[in-house]
């Protein structure tokens, strides 16, 4: 048994084949155990990469560069390489990921079966647009390559497939022209969804990223908040360029004691944070890593949420909810559990390939929580219940709860993935959204 674990370690589960290290050709998946789920760098939250008393393949060795073309920017690779290596052959060539989540130590692979999305999304939609096809190695033996044309179902099944329609061994993507590594930022203080709502309509036209920070534990109201826009500069810079890769500046090794997060220090952080600017816009100049990668600095962060582990709440509702998104808002200051910064952002209305992809337009909502027993679990579940009266949806990639009325609403299409789901693969996230079945205990 290995300890191959999810980001949010909430959710401990235990594995019975891990492959370490293959080649895509000499892979066979007919020896594994009755069932198996793809592995790639445990960036997600939940158990969408958990398969808790039976196998997971392990990705991670599958790493290889197979082609790029630098006039077209073009690249194959094999699926467990991480979007940081991609980084590091794609900026000094002058190209860039289309979209990119808030870290860059995801693989491809993982990228594309949780179809992520980044602060672009209303430019760009999300990651499998950008996808131009990839190949899939079935349980029995076939090697499939998918695409918008070729076998375009399963590659719809496959985009936020969450690993259940076979290994990906390798994809195609298309990268985007890189003016400059470094981008031009602008941080302006709001007050409120409506500001916030503003904000993003104004910004969505001419800015690459947009995205905000909203102070959930303050009681104040209208909640206080930094909203961020971001686009390449323009030219190359003039400024020596550090290496193109993303890397850890700090560490935290140990889990952190369970009284140093609580609603006071918490709390505090936020004001300080909301405090770092003066005035109501500040304009900088800041490495792409920097402002798309902020919390890749600090490798395990997150151990400060100490041993019992965190869970992460996202939710997306459609536009003309924000009374739902107060009402969460008002649920968390009230618990005092929530953690420092919720994330906020307004998707865009580009579809994706994905059958049952996350984004959808509307406003996006995130927010880590410490895991405190039954109190976080019942708070998620008030937290799940205005989402779903709103019509809005979880993101599987940070679940570690929802039950399977919930999943099935907020994904219609799942009996759909279901009829392509690989019958050798499995996951501990997809037994309890469609069978109700809870192998974690809190
Ligand atoms: C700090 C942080 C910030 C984040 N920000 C964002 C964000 O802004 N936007 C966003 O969308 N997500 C975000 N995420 C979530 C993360 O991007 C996704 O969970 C991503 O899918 C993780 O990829 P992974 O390589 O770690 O895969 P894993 O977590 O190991 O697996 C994810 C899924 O991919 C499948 N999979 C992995 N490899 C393969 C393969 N080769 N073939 C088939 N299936 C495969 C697995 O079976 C599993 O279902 C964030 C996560 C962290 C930790």
């Amino acid at each position: 048994m290995e300890a191959y674990q999810s980001w949010g370690r909430y959710t401990r589960a235990s594995h019975e084949v891990v492959r370490p290290f293959w080649r895509p050709r000499s892979l066979d998946l007919s020896g594994l155990p009755a069932t198996a789920l793809p592995y790639g760098a445990g960036r997600s939250y939940g158990d969408v990469c958990l398969n808790h008393g039976g196998g997971l393949i392990d990705c991670r060795g599958l790493d290889r560069f197979l082609g790029f073309d630098r006039h077209q920017g073009v690249l194959a690779c094999e699926a467990g390489a991480t979007l940081a290596e991609i980084l590091g052959l794609a900026v000094p060539g002058g190209w860039f990921l289309p979209v990119t989540p808030g870290t860059s130590l995801i693989t491809l692979g993982g990228a594309i079966a949780n179809d992520v999305h980044g602060k672009n999304h209303h430019r760009a939609g999300a990651f499998g647009r950008h996808v131009r096809r990839l190949e899939l190695l079935r349980s029995d033996g076939a090697r499939l390559i998918c695409s918008p044309s070729r076998n375009p179902e399963l590659f719809a099944a496959t985009v936020g497939g969450m690993g259940l329609t076979g290994l990906i061994t390798w994809a195609e993507i298309q990268l985007k022209p890189l003016s400059s590594p470094e981008l031009t930022v602008e941080t302006i203080k709001f007050h409120g969804l409506e500001e916030f709502e503003e904000l993003s309509r104004q910004s969505d036209q001419h800015w690459e990223y947009t995205v905000a920070w909203l102070d959930a534990l303050s009681r104040q109201n209208p909640r206080r908040g930094l909203f961020m826009r971001a686009k390449h500069m323009p030219g190359p810079s003039e400024r020596p360029q550090a290496d193109a890769r993303p890397r850890a500046l700090l560490s935290a090794p140990f889990d952190w004691p369970g009284w140093a997060l609580n609603a006071w220090t918490l709390r505090a952080f936020n004001l300080l944070y909301y405090h770092r600017q003066r005035p109501r816009l500040k304009k900088t100049v800041q490495p792409f890593a920097g402002f798309l990668y902020p919390l890749d600095a600090i490798d395990q962060w997150s151990r400060i949420y100490g041993r019992k582990g965190m869970m992460q709440f996202q939710c997306v509702v459609p536009f003309g909810q924000s009374e739902a998104l107060r009402a969460m808002l008002d649920l968390i200051a009230r618990s005092g559990t929530g953690s420092f910064l919720a994330v906020i952002k307004a998707f865009g209305d580009t579809p994706s390939p994905g059958l049952i992809s996350f984004p959808r337009p509307g406003i996006t909502f995130a927010l880590d929580f410490a895991f405190k027993g039954p109190k976080t679990l019942a708070l998620f579940k008030e937290l799940i219940a205005v989402t779903r009266a709103a019509e809005g949806a979880l993101y599987p990639a940070k679940d570690a709860c929802m039950g399977a009325d919930d999943f099935q609403a907020f994904y219609p299409n799942w009996p759909e993935l279901a009829k392509h789901v690989d019958p050798r693969f499995s996951s501990s996230f997809w037994r309890r959204v469609t069978q109700g079945q809870r192998e974690f205990l809190p």
